[in-house]
């Protein structure tokens, strides 16, 4: 590994689909448009470009969806979890699928046409922690995460 070469690891839910990319990630972005929003079945897309960057898949690899003649999206075939968008100019990471989402912050919005009516009001809405729902508190006791940690693995799913 380079010296002072920054690393981001990620990889989808299940954990069948991991990357890593070696580099300055700095051009993080959030993206209103219909298309985003329907491949992340989300409000927005929230993407990281690996430009300038070296993406490797370290274990399996995403399928595809080619959402347009330019652009292609891709995801995990096993859980799900849309992972890249992949255009003209390189190979975008979904940033929620970063091992360290924080790290990435977006510094742009791009496709504000398409930008739904109640999206900056979203840190208005009334707000609670988790652990305030009571009704959920024997949900919570019991649940048992099958999703993969944020770091890579020897093997995955462990042995049981
Ligand atoms: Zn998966
Ligand atoms: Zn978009």
């Amino acid at each position: 590994m380079d010296e002072g070469v920054p690393v981001h690891t990620g990889g989808c839910q299940c954990g069948a689909v991991r990357f890593r990319v070696a580099g300055v990630l700095e051009d993080a972005s959030v993206c209103h448009c219909r298309m985003c929003q329907k491949a992340f079945g989300a409000y927005y897309a929230p993407l990281v470009s690996t430009r300038g960057a070296a993406l490797a898949w370290t274990r399996g690899a995403p399928r595809h969806f080619q959402s347009s003649n330019l652009v292609r999206r891709g995801f995990c075939a096993g859980c799900g979890t849309p992972l890249t968008y992949e255009g003209p100019d390189g190979v975008a990471l979904a940033a929620g699928a970063f091992d360290r989402p924080a790290a990435l912050a977006p510094r742009i919005q791009y496709a504000i046409e398409g930008r739904l009516p109640f999206v900056d009001g979203l840190a208005a809405l009334p707000a609670r922690r988790t652990e305030e729902d009571e009704a959920a508190a024997d949900f919570l006791a019991r649940i048992v995460s099958c999703q993969h940690p944020d770091h890579d693995t020897g093997d995955w799913p462990p042995a049981r």
